[in-house]
């Protein structure tokens, strides 16, 4: 048997150690990951309801529609229900995205590096992926993304704020990367961390969508709601543009139990007012420290950090590990001397600055 040629250089994707297996492999029995960008918090206690008051219809299919969650949301952002389009985690909208619209004759572009799911689609399309070098900031470099625009780009994916960078654009710059990309192309806004966001000039997306028809904004419930394992995301875009994805869409690709804790944990304005401010804090709080152990790091404005190590980011991984920290360091970032790491409780960030300090002297300088 012989699978799609384009699909035979693609690697399995490789996600950050479960706790159970390191406290299993290292014998440890106190472990923090701070790895995958999750909730420290948890999630909603409204959001726990919801599940648990579904447990006996464990056997009926759920919504295919997700009704009630759709008109919520829509609600939510002043937008049409027919704008709005569930995925299993925004992850599976990345993917219905590239079904619905990119061919083998197609070219896409990203950043790099970026949220790997963009290229990892796109290349199961058969679609031309080009991939645009952050500037030294970590942040996107639109104009050279604008300049590989040509007749045959489908879409721009622009990460905002970028994983794994962890820097922003402003709404100025997103408007005028619009502004200057031909209306053939669509220019998909992941948004995964907006409600983490502090920055006044972080933009309003939504409100973009009235004016502009090629823009797709997606948003999950993993994130800053701590519904990670229940996937469930969604992407907002004009009519026509949903549809074509709606027509790709899987009958039931969003479980009853996602929906109604996505709506729940929607309403719950206090828990993501609350993770919103403890996230910025934790940010402040690992900072000062970085600077005082004069360790550079990009401008963060998620519920991450991406850090110079100055030292061989694997083997920092790996000594932070040993104590019982997981964070990441991904060597196809090309970025050997960084790590990134999540920002967690007030005690998590402590613990993980106390071990960073002791692995920075027993790992030589690169
Ligand atoms: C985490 C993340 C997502 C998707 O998460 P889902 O769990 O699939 O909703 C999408 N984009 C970025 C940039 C992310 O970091």
């Amino acid at each position: 048997m012989q699978p799609k040629q384009n699909i035979l250089h693609l690697p399995v994707y490789q996600p950050g150690k479960p706790i159970s297996e390191v406290k299993r492999e290292l014998g440890l029995t106190d472990v923090i990951k701070l790895a995958s960008n999750e909730n420290p918090f948890g999630c909603s206690p409204k959001a726990k309801e919801a599940i648990v008051s579904l447990l006996d219809q464990v056997s009926i299919y759920p919504d295919g529609g997700a009704v009630d969650l759709t008109h919520a949301v829509a609600e939510h952002y002043g937008v049409k229900p027919n704008q709005i389009i569930f995925g299993a985690g925004s992850d599976e909208v990345i993917l219905m995205i590239a079904r619905a619209f990119l061919t083998p004759n197609d070219e896409t572009i990203s950043a790099f590096p970026t949220f790997p799911q963009y290229k990892h689609n796109a290349e199961i399309e058969g679609a031309t992926f080009i991939e645009v070098p952050v500037d030294e900031n970590g942040k996107h470099d639109l104009k050279a993304m604008l300049a590989k625009v040509n007749e045959r780009t489908k879409i721009v994916w622009i990460c905002n704020p970028n994983n794994p960078t962890g820097t922003m654009l402003s709404e100025r710059e997103i408007v005028s990367f619009i502004e200057s990309v031909p209306n053939h192309v669509m220019v998909v806004l992941d948004e995964a961390y907006a409600e983490y966001t502090v920055n006044e000039e972080y933009p309003d997306s939504i409100s973009l969508l009235n004016k502009y028809k090629n823009i797709v904004v997606l948003r999950t419930f993993s994130k800053i709601y701590g519904l990670a394992s229940l996937r469930i995301g969604f992407g907002i875009g004009h009519p026509d543009v949903v549809r074509s994805i709606n027509q790709v869409r899987e009958p039931f690709n969003t479980t009853s139990f996602a929906q109604k804790a996505g709506l729940a944990a929607l309403q719950d304005h206090e828990f993501i007012r609350t993770c919103r401010e403890a996230n910025a804090a934790g940010i402040r709080q690992v900072t000062a420290e970085l600077d005082k152990l004069g360790l550079p790091y990009f401008e963060a404005h998620g519920n991450f950090i991406m850090i110079d190590v100055k030292r061989p980011g694997q083997a920092v991984f790996q000594g932070l590990l040993q104590r019982g920290i997981i964070v990441r360091h991904d060597p196809g970032w090309g970025y050997p001397t960084k790590i990134r790491v999540t920002v967690g409780s007030e005690e998590q960030n402590r613990k993980f600055l106390e071990a960073l300090e002791q692995v920075l002297s027993e790992v030589a300088v690169s």
